[in-house]
């Protein structure tokens, strides 16, 4: 085993500031499960309380709480809605009129996101989506774009 000899700057070490300094709650974050405060010097990511062990040694854990598998499932599913929603949009901004249905699956897109999907009057497929819809021929698959 090789060994580092690295000096590292006493500055540069993650001290443990435990206890030792006031908790300040100044950003204002929560606990998106128990709504308490976060105080300021955690980690600007966290979402959650810190996991706690109580003395009787029941354990506190808000993330795991928090996402229960229901939850976990909106949330892919809000996630995968946005991410069409901007693909759209992009489609939309870039000022394209048509693609293909490869391009259509290989963007993501599927008519099970569209808000609503019914037949037109000329026999297409109407897919309603955040900013526009999309018109697909059946018999040839050609996708229109039109924008709201
Ligand atoms: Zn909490």
């Amino acid at each position: 085993m090789i060994k580092l000899n690295i000096d590292i700057p006493n500055n540069m070490i993650n001290r443990d500031v435990g206890n030792n300094i006031p908790h300040t709650y100044k950003d204002g974050r929560c606990c998106r499960y128990c709504k308490n405060p976060l105080p300021d010097h955690t980690n600007k990511s966290r979402e959650f309380c810190e996991k706690r062990v109580f003395s009787d040694g029941r354990t506190m854990d808000c993330k795991s709480l928090y996402w229960t598998p229901e939850r976990r499932q909106e949330s892919k599913i809000e996630k995968q809605q946005q991410q069409i929603c901007s693909s759209f949009k992009e489609l939309v901004d870039y000022g394209k009129t048509e693609m293909t249905w490869e391009e259509f699956c290989f963007k993501g897109f599927s008519l099970k996101m569209a808000k609503q999907t019914y037949p037109s009057t000329e026999k297409k497929i109407v897919a309603i989506f955040e900013g526009g819809h999309l018109l697909i021929d059946p018999n040839t698959y050609n996708i229109k774009i039109v924008k709201q």
